[in-house]
């Protein structure tokens, strides 16, 4: 590609919607453009890298067995309420209606499509197991759409779905496809890890997420320091600190005027933030089915984790508590409260760690004041309910009993799921096994963000001057940079025949021929992070050489051709 004639447009300003780096990176270097909120064009050169992060993930797809197809982004209702989802799935889903009034989606995902061409086109166990796969747009009203192609509402998206007749089958291709994320994310150069996840309200059993590990990234992961051990905050278990120590205090009551955390409780009592307790006030349903007060405690220095919360019997899709119906339940404000003592009878759910301590300072239930030196078992009943409802921490021990855990920033690029029978059943996919009986497949499905991973790729590989693109993904391998050619028709033959025969030979090169000055020429070519830059000046053309240059490299060398063509193992 001549530069001259394709359309490389860059900008010096740095622009002041784009908050993370590779949002700025991108619209800087003239990858994407916006539209409108979440919806992005892609330039000609954000395509080149969209395209090998693609061609990636469609060979490794396919090299695992796994069978192309191309399903529509467009989604009748009716399909959508045969799995409850045209409810369920929630404001993410954008609906619409066509011109006879019948309603439709832009397709989230596609469980509900490819379980019904597979209930079209399976008849038999022997067309199992197969795995059929598809790179194409997806539309999510997100809530928030931000950084740019990072979190869009259209986006591309590999999406996959294996169809088996045993779990044991389903096993299988999951590791299979475990595998084969590992592999496309190596093969594009990135640091990455595979980490223990929830599978949420997806359903079945078995659920990774692949993350890009950076500073940036909106989740946060937890992996052992002494095993493999790897999960995501919803998921990473906090185990039981170890028993309860003996009560040494007796019960006391403090006065807090103005103290209404527990941290501000602390510092007022000259005491640490372990030796608290936080009462979070919820509201969930009994098992008739009933609106529930429930009180989570969680030691003053965690916080709790609303997935695991969630998990908890008459849990899933709590809210918190109004200040009437605490002052109802507990007689108290905000800021004051605790499960000593409340004024009616209440649930109450401490996690592992407030169950196993002891001398603990809560809420009074009363405006002003706390409670010191309080026991479990003396001055309030045992808690209802001990279980992991508390976000992990740094240090804590890992759950596999090897090491304490470390925490990372991650961006989810791949999620792997164990689906089971949920979709199958739901939409009446069956096959006849081999007795000639009915029998409903287990189905897996798997996801890659194929637009994230550009911008997940820049938020890893950058420095100040611009992207560092791991080679897999820039958008050219090398650029032969012409200095002067317009004036000088021997310098801009030279550049031509390198940049020709370095394609000849199977290296990507560009040519820039664009005619600018080498400063701005140089800079726009550091912006958008090409790996091996080429300089051909008059100057080098007389001693026979050219000025090489890596992208990550502080210096330039001359080389002969022979020389250049070695940086590429030619
Ligand atoms: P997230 O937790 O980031 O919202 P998700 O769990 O909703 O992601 P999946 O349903 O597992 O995502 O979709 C598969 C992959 O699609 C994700 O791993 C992610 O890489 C990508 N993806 C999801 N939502 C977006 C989005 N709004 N913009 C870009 N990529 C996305
Ligand atoms: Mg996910």
């Amino acid at each position: 590609m001549r530069l001259s004639q394709f359309h490389l447009h860059t900008s010096k300003e740095t622009p002041a919607e784009a908050e993370i780096v590779s949002h700025k990176l991108m619209l800087k270097a003239g990858m994407i453009r916006k539209l409108a909120a979440g919806l992005y064009t892609w330039s000609p050169l954000g395509l080149r890298v969209l395209r090998k992060v693609e061609r990636a993930v469609r060979e490794e797809m396919n090299a695992a067995g796994a069978i192309e197809v191309l399903m529509p982004a467009v989604q009748p209702k009716e399909l959508w309420e045969e799995t409850g989802r045209w409810e369920k799935f929630g404001g993410q889903l954008l609906k619409m209606k066509d011109r006879k009034d019948a309603w439709y989606c832009y397709g989230p995902t596609h469980e509900e499509v490819i379980t019904d061409f597979a209930r079209n086109e399976l008849s038999s166990y022997k067309q199992l197991p197969v795995n059929f796969y598809q790179i194409q747009t997806k539309f999510r009203d997100e809530i928030r759409p931000r950084f740019g192609v990072m979190r869009a509402r259209e986006f591309l998206m590999k999406d996959s779905y294996s169809f088996h007749v045993s779990d044991e089958d389903l096993n299988r291709e999951y590791r299979s496809m475990y595998d084969t994320y590992g592999r496309i994310f190596t093969r594009l150069g990135l640091k990455f890890r595979a980490v223990s996840a929830d599978s949420g309200a997806i359903g079945g059993a078995v659920s990774h997420e692949f993350q890009v590990l950076a500073e940036s990234g909106e989740d946060a992961i937890f992996f052992s320091d002494g095993s493999d051990y790897a999960a995501n905050v919803e998921l990473a278990e906090a185990i039981s600190p170890g028993p309860r120590g003996a009560a040494t205090e007796a019960m006391r009551k403090v006065d807090t005027p103005h103290q209404k955390t527990c941290e501000d409780v602390a510092a007022l009592m000259g005491i640490t933030l372990d030796r608290t307790v936080k009462s979070v006030a919820v509201m969930g349903t009994d098992a008739e089915g009933n609106p529930q007060f429930v009180l989570a405690l969680v030691r003053g220095d965690h916080a709790v984790n609303e997935v695991k919360l969630g998990k908890l019997a008459g849990l899933a899709g709590y809210r918190l508590a109004t200040e009437a119906e605490i002052a109802g339940h507990l007689g108290s404000e905000p800021g004051f409260l605790g499960p000593v003592k409340p004024a009616k009878a209440i649930r109450i759910v401490a996690d592992r760690s407030v169950a196993a301590m002891s001398d603990f300072v809560v809420g009074a239930n009363e405006k002003g004041f706390h409670l010191a030196g309080v026991n479990w078992g003396r001055d309030l009943p045992e808690p209802d309910e001990v279980a992991d409802i508390r976000n992990v921490v740094e240090g804590d021990p890992s759950p596999d009993g090897k090491g304490t855990l470390q925490i990372a920033r991650g961006i989810e690029v791949g999620h792997v799921f164990q689906l089971g029978d949920k979709y199958a059943k739901a939409l009446k996919l069956t096959v006849l096994d081999a007795n000639g009986k009915a029998a409903t497949p287990v189905m897996g499905c798997y996801g890659i963000g194929v637009s994230r991973i550009v911008a997940a790729a820049i938020e890893q590989n950058f420095d100040e001057n611009g992207i560092v693109w791991p080679e897999p993904m820039a958008p050219w391998q090398a650029v032969v940079c012409v200095i002067n050619p317009k004036n000088d028709a021997a310098v801009a033959e030279a550049a031509q025949a390198l940049y020709r025969d370095l394609n000849a030979a199977g290296v990507e090169a560009a040519l820039d021929d664009r005619g600018l000055r080498p400063g701005a020429m140089f800079a726009d070519i550091e912006l958008i992070g090409i790996p091996h830059r080429i300089v051909v000046s008059e100057r080098g053309l007389a001693a026979g050489t050219f000025e090489y240059r890596h992208r990550q490299a502080s210096e330039s060398e001359n080389l002969d051709r022979t020389g250049v063509f070695a940086k590429f193992g030619k």
